[in-house]
């Protein structure tokens, strides 16, 4: 028999958060997001969930070329663009759409000669400063890319910092709207502006002007995955968890008051208690950092860690589960269990808990 541990992939999931994606922005095309192995689902079941996108988006070439060996004939975009000169042919031969988000990358579309017409998303920082040309550099990038022959459509693009809070002290969506819209006024060419954030909080946050938000495109990923990238619960949106990941009590440990469990005694039991033990730890993708008091279900009863997570096992209480056994089932995150609490718990987000999740866990479609 194989370890118990399993993740379980809900395509039907994936294909309704899709829809439910379409309700917040009924105007606008979706690039479902599927970088990072489709956010840990699997690139493949990421191009079938999402069969019903008008795009995927991805970081690497080589698999956008996979996702066309795999039947993908729709449009595909590469979020970081191209990292080399010689990409640029691919870009052409396969129909992919790059972003343009620096020098380099226009000097590379120059110097390449392009036998079929390729289009791009010129990206502008609006303050999250990472990639893309800064407003007043934006007109002249422009320019330079409408120049080169080849190039068909530039959809104007920018991605927000803070599209997840209301109102962030720092550097608000509000504010990254306007500078867009400064920094592009009067440029032809689509616009893709929103990923989850700006895609949920929508209304909230600019009422009747969300058509303007939402523009042609836009970008969601963990929504799709039944996450969010905000404090407000993922079901209050009707996202449903795409990823559940379960295991089993593999041992039992009986402890009398004092008892300290797992590496660095950690946990000292104040009275006596019953242990499990779970076959998932860190080497499975588990957060070494969720503490005591992260929740688990065992046998759909909620209860939390004990001690430190190990490489292959973690030990939870059993006090609300007296019936609790070896074989008993526990869900670490999905179906019952929101992955973002999990995350939350262990001082992190649901995005990172489900891309590390290890290629060693069993996957299975449900
Ligand atoms: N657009 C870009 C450019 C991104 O880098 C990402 C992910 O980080 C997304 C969209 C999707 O973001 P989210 O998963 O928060 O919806």
């Amino acid at each position: 028999m194989p370890r118990p541990l399993h993740a379980t992939i809900h395509l039907d999931a994936m294909q309704r958060n899709l829809v439910r994606a379409r309700t917040f922005a009924p105007a606008a095309r979706i690039w479902a997001v599927v970088k990072a192995n489709a956010y840990g689902h699997g690139l493949e079941r990421g191009m079938r969930g999402f069969v019903q996108a008008d795009g995927l988006a991805l970081i690497e070439t080589e698999n956008a070329l996979r996702l066309r060996e795999l039947g993908w004939v729709k449009p595909i975009l590469l979020l970081e663009g191209i990292f080399d000169a010689s990409d640029v042919p691919l870009l052409a031969e396969y129909n992919i759409n790059s972003t343009v988000h620096c020098l380099e990358q226009i000097k590379m579309l120059e110097y390449t000669q392009l036998y079929r017409p390729i289009d791009v998303q010129l990206k502008m920082n609006t303050g999250m400063n990472r990639l893309g040309f800064r407003p007043d550099e934006f007109r002249t990038a422009y320019a330079r890319l409408r120049a080169i022959r080849g190039i068909r459509h530039i959809t104007l693009m920018t991605h927000f910092a803070n599209a997840d809070e209301l109102e962030h002290p720092r550097l608000s969506i509000g504010e990254q709207v306007r500078r867009f819209r400064q920094g592009a006024d009067g440029l032809p060419g689509e616009r893709s502006l929103s990923n989850s954030g700006g895609v949920l909080h929508q209304a909230a946050l600019f009422g009747d002007e969300a058509g303007e938000l939402h523009n042609d495109w836009v970008r969601p990923g963990i929504m799709l995955y039944g996450g969010t990238p905000g404090a407000r619960p993922a079901a209050d949106f009707g996202l449903l968890p795409t990823m559940t990941l379960k295991s089993e009590i593999i041992g039992i440990q009986e402890l009398e008051a004092g008892d300290s469990v797992g590496y660095g005694s950690r946990f000292q039991a104040p009275g006596p208690m019953t242990v499990g033990v779970v076959a998932c730890g860190y080497a499975d993708g588990y957060p070494r950092h969720a503490g005591h008091g992260t929740p688990v279900l065992v046998d759909g009863v909620r209860t939390s860690l004990v001690g430190r997570v190990s490489m292959d096992m973690m030990t939870v209480d059993l006090s609300p589960v007296p019936n609790a056994r070896v074989g008993s089932k526990v869900t670490l995150w999905g179906d019952g269990l929101p992955i973002d609490e999990v995350a939350q718990a262990a001082g992190t987000i649901g995005y990172e808990l489900m891309c590390a999740l290890a290629p060693r866990v069993r996957v299975a479609e449900g």
